[in-house]
Parts: C-alpha cells; sequence; structure tokens
C-alpha cells in the first residue's frame, strides 16, 4: 500500500515544471487535476497562470487532459479559455477516466505522469494505472473540512520518503 501512495516526485508547484524537465524525463503527456493543483479551489476560470502554462506545454510539444473530481459546470468552466481536453467527475483514484486521458492522448502509459495535490486521488490513481506520479503542494491551504481530514491522513506517507525522481 505505501508504494502506491507514494509519488515519484513531490514538488512545490506545478508552474515549477517546464515542457523540457519532461521530455528529459521521457514525458510527453499530462494528466492535470484543477483544484488546488492549477488554481486556488475558490477561482472559477483558469487565470493568466494556467493559461500560460498550458500553452507552453502545446507549444513544446507536450499533450496534456485535465481529469478532475469536480463537477461537470465546474470543469467546463474552469477550461472556457483553455484549448484543451477535459473529463470531469472523474472519481480518481478509479482508473477510468484516467485510461480515457491517456487514450485520448494516444501515448502509452510510461510517457504519461498525473500532475495532482492529492495522495489518495491523484497519486494512488496514477500509481494504480502505472504512470509517473507527481504531487504538487496545494496552492491554497484554506481548505473544507473533508480535505483538511484528508492531509492529516496524507501525512504518516509523505514523512521519510525517498522521491525516485526530483524535478
Ligand atoms: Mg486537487
Amino acid at each position: 500500500m505505501k508504494k502506491l501512495l507514494t509519488p515519484v516526485a513531490y514538488i512545490n508547484s506545478i508552474f515549477d515544471i517546464t515542457p523540457q524537465m519532461l521530455k528529459n524525463k521521457g514525458i510527453y503527456g499530462l494528466i492535470l487535476d484543477i483544484d488546488n493543483t492549477l488554481v486556488a479551489t475558490h477561482i472559477k476560470k483558469a487565470d493568466e497562470k494556467a493559461i500560460s502554462f498550458i500553452r507552453s506545454l502545446k507549444e513544446n510539444g507536450i499533450k496534456a487532459v485535465i481529469v478532475s473530481n469536480g463537477k461537470k459546470k465546474r470543469v467546463e468552466y474552469f477550461c472556457q479559455p483553455l484549448d484543451i481536453k477535459f473529463l470531469y467527475k472523474a472519481h480518481k483514484p478509479l482508473r477510468g477516466a484516467l485510461n480515457k486521458a491517456i487514450e485520448m492522448m494516444g501515448l502509452s502509459n510510461d510517457k504519461v505522469a498525473i500532475l495532482g495535490d492529492q495522495l489518495f486521488t491523484d497519486v494512488l490513481g496514477g500509481n494504480l494505472i502505472g504512470i509517473h506520479s507527481i504531487l504538487v503542494k496545494p496552492i491554497d491551504l484554506e481548505e473544507p473540512f473533508f480535505i483538511k481530514l484528508k492531509r492529516i491522513l496524507e501525512k504518516p506517507f509523505l514523512k521519510n520518503v525517498e522521491f525516485r525522481d526530483n524535478f
């Protein structure tokens, strides 16, 4: 179980990642979480930072699909300024939507990474299907009670862990 809950890398921000870093590791496709990964949960629409991040991926030949457990309305509205494919109500960590996203990108699993802020959804989901799982520190620590509880449960899994990759 511990292995399934260990990300290959743990980074401060998704915006620290460049297309070149990904290519250096043989990654050509990203599965992206929205809430607390690309923007704080209360931000409704993709902001300038998110827009330019997605644009630079595209310009440099990195494919990306947004896969969110959020509702249709949230995900659709967020993605409006972005030219990107998305899947909502994804039920991460279940593999259905994750496999679909990989299929949409037309890449093999070893060339895909998932980026997200939650261990029990993003990292676990990625590890279950054998893609690179990159955990991102949450943008906003003012989270709903339910998520705060999950953060407490995440802690022991992130203690004394050596991450396989560094970005
Ligand atoms: Mg999230």
